[in-house]
């Protein structure tokens, strides 16, 4: 059976408890990720502390936020495995959450999870973020978006903004440097309603890994010829 001890500690170190029912959740995750792999891609980190540190650990940073708290409407861009929305997921059962992707063979690994897992208010939609942020369904619905490792911040805002109520937040998950990034994505953010609120640096535990939040406030709404389509916002970036 899998463990999850190296995650129990490091949230720890962090301040962040887990229940019993919560670390069930995060053994049998990381049982079905371990075997989905086998067959298909769905991630490269499949070694059980590596899981731990690199997608669960790393998922739940953002919980220091505190952005979080309560009942909120979550979208999770680009989700892949699920991460980081299933691990907010498992430790605050309020989220009402979306994870959106478009590979569809990973919407299916999700489903199980969510099945599984035994997890409310949460569903995994194939789609592309650039299509759904057009959908009056889903375009300004959220108090969080999220995302990590989908695309540089200028391409990202524009697949994220949209999705944001104006007073919510779009939380981008970086690497240690982002001032590069924070630059270029500058102009992007404005235009799509939105303003850089803090830039928060923190250390995943027993690594010398810091990983920056990027914590944008959307202001005003976005207009509406955004998001584009055809692959602009990857190709020509705001
Ligand atoms: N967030 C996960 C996965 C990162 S890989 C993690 O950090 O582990 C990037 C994922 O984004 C892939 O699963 C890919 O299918 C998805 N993706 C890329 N462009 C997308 C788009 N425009 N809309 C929705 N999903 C997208």
């Amino acid at each position: 059976m899998a463990n999850v001890n190296t995650l129990i500690d490091g949230a720890k170190k962090l301040d962040i408890d887990l229940d019993e029912g919560q670390i069930e959740k995060f053994i049998l995750y990381k049982e079905l990720l371990q075997e989905w792999n086998q067959k298909i891609n769905i991630t490269s980190i499949t070694e059980d502390k590596e899981v731990d540190i690199k997608h669960f650990i790393d998922s739940i940073i953002p919980l220091k936020a505190e952005l979080f708290k309560g009942k909120l409407k979550v979208i999770d861009i680009g989700t892949g495995g699920g991460f980081p929305g299933i691990p907010l997921k498992i430790m605050n059962e309020n989220l009402d959450m979306v994870l959106l992707d478009s590979t569809n063979k990973k919407i299916r690994f999700l489903d199980e999870v969510i099945e599984k897992l035994k997890l409310k208010n949460i569903k995994a939609i194939h789609g592309r973020a650039e299509e759904l942020g057009r959908d009056v369904d889903y375009r300004e619905k959220y108090d969080v978006a999220i995302s990590r490792a989908v695309a540089s911040l200028d391409t990202l805002s524009e697949y994220a903004l949209p999705f944001v109520n104006v007073g919510g937040h779009f939380i981008s998950m970086k690497g240690p440097d982002v001032d590069e990034e924070l630059n270029e994505g500058k102009k992007a953010i404005e235009i799509l309603g939105g303003k850089i609120k803090s830039v928060e640096k923190i250390q995943i535990p027993d690594t010398d890994i810091t990983h920056s939040l990027i914590i944008i406030e959307k202001i005003k709404k976005t207009p509406t010829k955004y998001p584009r389509g055809g692959g602009k916002p990857r190709k020509q970036p705001l």
